[in-house]
């Protein structure tokens, strides 16, 4: 082979790999919920890495707990927080303390919440009361790890970091923190944010696959409430908390409609130099989001309006295509879009008539076993449809489908199939029980 098409070779991985990250999006159970698609002005607000029950940094509220202080504010303003907590980090260790104000600030090898060797005042596990008081309060909380340990590896920024490595120990993790919540509050939790968002586990699991075992979603934000990176200034606690107030400020003075159906990201917790802007950047953008008629609701209830990114209320088939959503049944794509307009695939007809444990389960179970007939998302669900006499045994996955290929579905249908076979007519003739 010659260097040209070799460097053509690399340069066009390179291209695939870091310019476009996620080619290609398949429909899944587990949609990545970033915003959704609202006119109302209704937003939320999520808090990743906390509870934390040490005093704010500065102390400017006599010692009261970082949380207490948010909590208090939230519910001054009548909003609702989605909390992304863990679970404990002190089993964490041994490791190193990294340098306040890079990413190592609170351990090298792992992560430590609140802080390095201060992991026994953060986490549901030495919080109860925080937690008890963020359920009663009517918040939501969502599962952010147990030990807040890397699902895989990420290089550049976390190269040095632990990960938990594979599909079961990812599950494991997830399990613990999730036994906890139903356990000792009888909190049953459906969603969760990877630690720092890596998505990547051993062997080409993903966390979407994690995800879907667990029966979550998986909770994005769209917005940056900011504060978290440390500033390099004279006064740098004002100038953390201006770079919470002040993009939101300017957004809202250019659309006031800017924040409908967003998801904000907020830290319980210290920024990477040991301060806490958010214990006052909060109150200054719920005073915002106040004036500007926004109710912060939390994501759950976001989801109420839209469960998609794309379509919403207006749309004259929403009831229907919500309706399979409440069925539980894989309709939207993992970017959480629905595309009622484009063509309808066999495999994304699969995913929609198939039951969720052919789908998952049995799918992920031969990818364990080590078979990688069963690596495409759909594979489950198709191998079930054949084997029901919904799709013909030659069927691809990728092919639209026509009325040839749904032949042996139409009952699905009410004993009719759609003139046309757009997503939208799909599943709107769909007939659900
Ligand atoms: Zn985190």
């Amino acid at each position: 082979m010659s260097t040209f098409v070799r460097l053509g070779k690399k340069v066009k991985h390179f291209a695939k790999a870091v310019l476009l990250p996620e080619p290609k999006c398949s429909v899944t159970y587990c949609r990545r919920i970033e915003r959704v698609k609202t006119k109302e002005r209704v937003c939320a607000m999520t808090f990743d890495d906390g509870p934390m029950g040490l005093p704010t940094s500065p102390d400017l509220f006599d010692g009261r707990c970082l949380t207490d202080v948010l909590l208090d504010t939230l519910s001054e303003f009548n909003a609702k927080g989605t909390f992304d907590v863990i679970g404990i980090t002190a089993d964490n260790y041994p490791d190193a303390a990294g340098a306040p104000g890079t990413p190592a600030w609170g351990g090298t090898a792992y992560d430590h919440y609140p802080a390095f060797e201060k992991d026994g005042f953060g986490g549901a596990v030495n919080c109860p009361q925080l937690m008890e008081r963020i359920i009663r309060e009517g918040h939501q909380i969502t599962n952010h790890g147990y030990r807040h340990i890397l699902f895989g590896k990420k290089s550049f920024v976390y190269g040095k970091r632990h990960t938990l490595g594979s599909l079961d120990k990812v599950l494991e993790d997830l399990e613990a923190l999730d036994r906890l919540l139903r356990g000792q509050y009888g909190y049953p939790m459906t969603m969760s944010r990877p630690p720092h968002y890596v998505d990547r586990i051993d062997k080409n699991f993903t966390s979407y696959d994690a995800y879907e075992k667990m029966g979550y979603l998986y909770l994005a934000a769209s917005f940056d409430g900011a504060g978290w990176l440390p500033a390099k200034s004279a006064d740098p606690v004002q100038a953390e908390i201006d770079e919470m107030v002040e993009p939101m400020r300017k957004k809202l003075e250019e659309d006031p409609d800017f924040f409908c159906g967003q998801i904000i990201f907020q830290k319980d917790g210290y920024n990477m130099a040991l301060r806490t802007p958010v214990a006052v950047g909060l109150r200054k953008q719920l005073e915002l989001l106040d004036a500007a008629g926004y109710r912060v609701v939390t994501v759950q209830e976001l989801l109420k309006r839209s469960p998609f990114a794309d379509v919403g209320a207006e749309d004259p088939d929403f009831e229907a295509f919500r309706r399979l959503i409440d069925q539980g049944r894989a309709v939207a794509y993992s970017d959480n879009t629905l595309r009622p307009d484009t063509p309808m695939t066999c495999g994304e007809f699969a995913m929609l008539a198939a039951p969720r444990s052919a789908a998952v389960d049995d799918r992920l179970a031969k990818l364990q076993a080590g078979d990688r007939a069963y690596r495409s998302r759909y594979s489950g669900a198709m191998a079930w449809c054949k084997n029901q006499g919904l799709l013909p045994r030659q069927a691809k996955e990728s092919a639209p489908l026509t009325a040839e290929v749904l032949s042996g579905a139409a009952e699905l249908f009410g004993g009719t199939l759609p003139v046309e076979f757009t997503r939208r007519a799909v599943l709107r003739s769909y007939k659900t029980e």
